[in-house]
């Protein structure tokens, strides 16, 4: 933790982000931090056309600075990236930027700022497996020497890994819970935040989500560390053997799950008129139940269904909206979402600008069309 000598305290504040322009203070409102940008094409092509690369062709690199993250399904998140970002901002024309990616990784990593990325697609998920991970990362470190690691300090997985690290190799030193980076040094907040404690970068870095802007306006070298992955997967396997069996992932359904654990929801509002076919639908997807506050004061769903301010906070990876306006109160409790469709009349509702997927139409008429296109699918799946 940040509280060896030479810590400097002063007041509290709100602090900056790190971003490629260099320190710019969080200000509530902009659109950068709303995340309302558009991106029309896929990001990969965006990036590669327009961005230079960090580091020059013939650079001679002398130092490395290694990132670690879970991936889920596929990609990595937005507080990940942000890790990855941090150390592509922080290093020099002669440090490599390398990441190394618990689980699969899809995401085009030279957009995300790494030069080599090694990828172990047999972890992460749900996959518990602290030992053979710690195991994975220390045998990096020996190989690699990084001068940081950086990890988001996420309270998940990569949190516990970056502690387990830190007491496995006896680190000269740790930051957690990082809400501010330079190369001058780093900041955490203090006494539940009334002080603001600095210090030098430490040796592992645990970033606080929004600490660094994830937009680069350059690319890493991206290239994939096939052979150092294979070295690192058994070395892994070797020191984790039986430690943990896994018993695989218990299926239930949907209408056990609690919302707040949901994957898969499907949301009702004051524009979904049949609330029996509503019902088959989410039966039909093996989709989890939300609902509005006006369709849950109307005694169509039930008050633990609501979903909002005075309701629940949800996170789940895709959240359908029927006929859901999308005031802000409804919104706070989606705000963790990963994919939000909204099926509404009206164009202009806010649940729509929130949206990544909408279709303009009637409710009725969509569920009654998906209905049937699921039970289509379904047929031939079935059939023999
Ligand atoms: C203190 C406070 C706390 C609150 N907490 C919450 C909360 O936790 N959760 C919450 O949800 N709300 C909450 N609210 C209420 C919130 O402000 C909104 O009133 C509510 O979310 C609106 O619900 P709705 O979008 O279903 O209904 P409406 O505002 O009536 O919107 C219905 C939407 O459906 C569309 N529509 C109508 N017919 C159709 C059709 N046939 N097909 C497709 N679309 C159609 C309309 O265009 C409209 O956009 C709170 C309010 C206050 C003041």
């Amino acid at each position: 933790m940040a509280t060896a000598g030479g810590i400097q305290r002063i007041d509290p504040r709100r602090p900056f982000t790190l971003n490629a322009d260099g320190l710019k203070r969080i200000v509530l409102g902009q659109a950068g931090n709303a995340g309302l940008e558009l991106h029309v094409l896929p990001h990969a092509q965006v990036h590669h056309s327009i961005k230079p690369q960090r580091l020059a062709a013939d650079a001679q690199l002398t130092e490395c600075l290694l990132v670690v993250a879970h991936s889920d399904r596929g990609s990595l998140d937005e507080h990940a990236r942000q890790a990855v970002a941090a150390a592509a901002l922080l290093a020099d024309g002669a440090t490599e930027v390398v990441l190394l990616v618990f689980g699969a990784l899809n995401d085009d990593a030279a957009a995300l700022g790494a030069d080599r990325c090694i990828v172990l697609p047999q972890y992460g998920g749900h996959l518990f497996a602290p030992e053979a991970e710690l195991a994975a990362l220390t045998a990096l470190l020996d190989e690699l020497l990084p001068a940081h690691v950086f990890m988001p300090d996420n309270g998940v997985a990569d949190s516990d890994l970056g502690r387990r690290l830190a007491a496995a190799i006896n680190a000269a030193s740790i930051a957690t819970h990082v809400v501010e980076i330079r190369p001058a040094g780093l900041a955490t907040y203090r006494q539940q935040g009334s002080l603001m404690a600095r210090r030098d970068l430490t040796q592992i870095i645990l970033l606080e989500a929004d600490a660094v802007d994830a937009r680069l306006p350059f690319l890493g070298r991206g290239q994939r560390a096939e052979q150092i992955a294979v070295t690192l997967g058994a070395a892994a396997n070797a020191a984790a053997a039986g430690a943990f069996a896994d018993l695989g992932v218990k299926a239930m359904a949907a209408s056990q799950v609690a919302l707040d654990e949901a994957d898969f929801i499907v949301s009702a509002g004051n524009g979904v008129g049949d609330v029996a076919l509503f019902n088959s639908l989410a039966q039909v997807l093996d989709a989890a139940v939300g609902a509005s506050r006006v369709a849950v004061d109307d005694g169509k769903f039930e008050r633990d269904q609501q979903i909002g301010a005075t309701g629940k906070t949800v996170s789940a990876s895709a959240y359908l909206a029927f006929g859901i306006s999308g005031a802000v109160q409804h919104l706070q409790g989606i705000k963790d979402c990963r994919h939000v469709i909204a099926v509404n009349l009206d164009a202009s509702a806010p649940m729509i600008k929130r949206a990544d997927l909408s279709v303009i139409g009637d409710a009725q008429e969509l569920m009654s069309a998906l209905l049937e296109q699921v039970r289509q699918a379904r047929a031939v799946e079935a059939a023999p």
